[in-house]
């Protein structure tokens, strides 16, 4: 779709909430919005995988987690807003005895970031996220949640302001063992 197009129907939007997109203050506003949708939704032109670099470390069988991970993205329902923080752990694969393999901490964000630039829903999110780092690193177990604030909920309907919508994805370790699951758990409270 070509930027005048979108212009366009962005004015189109304003009339139908009952705005004049001609007066001084919305005038520049559509070709803003298209601007910031482009930076919004970036996710869309990237792929995760160019963030995907791992590399080799002594061998470390605890597990790694990467809290606080600052989360915004679209509902797909509404394309309204949902923000929040993600949790992310996992327990390296062992490759022999002396090496694992671990990717950068800024990394994960990065892959966060990615998936959250689209149109989604926090249930999916959460499982994109810890099925690419599987899929990727192939570690012993990997987990993901996802704590957000969804404006739909929010600004609309029942307006329950304070509530968070917690969603998690565990694979493998954090799925079949009661302990590492736990203990990610604990550390992301
Ligand atoms: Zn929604």
């Amino acid at each position: 779709m070509y930027k005048e197009g979108m212009e366009e129907l962005i004015r189109t939007i304003i009339r139908y909430i009952g705005d004049d997109p001609e007066r001084e203050g919305l005038k520049d506003t559509p070709a803003r919005v298209v601007r910031m949708w482009q930076e919004i939704f970036n996710g869309y032109k990237k792929s995760p995988s160019e963030y995907a670099k791992t590399f080799g470390m002594e061998k470390y069988d605890e597990m790694i987690v990467l809290r606080n991970i600052e989360v915004y993205s679209m509902c797909e329902n509404h394309m309204l807003p949902f923000y929040g923080v993600a949790h992310v752990a996992y327990v390296p694969a062992e490759e022999n005895n002396q090496v694992v393999e671990v990717i950068g901490v800024s990394k994960i964000a990065r892959i966060v970031d990615t998936f959250s630039r689209r149109l989604q829903i926090q249930e999916r999110l959460t499982d994109q996220i810890t099925s690419f780092l599987m899929r990727e690193l192939k570690p012993q177990g990997v987990g993901c949640i996802i704590k957000a604030r969804h404006l739909c909920m929010m600004m609309r309907g029942v307006q329950k302001q304070h509530s968070e919508m917690i969603t998690s994805s565990m694979i493998g370790l954090f799925r079949d063992d009661n302990k590492a699951r736990e203990e990610f758990i604990n550390l992301c409270r």
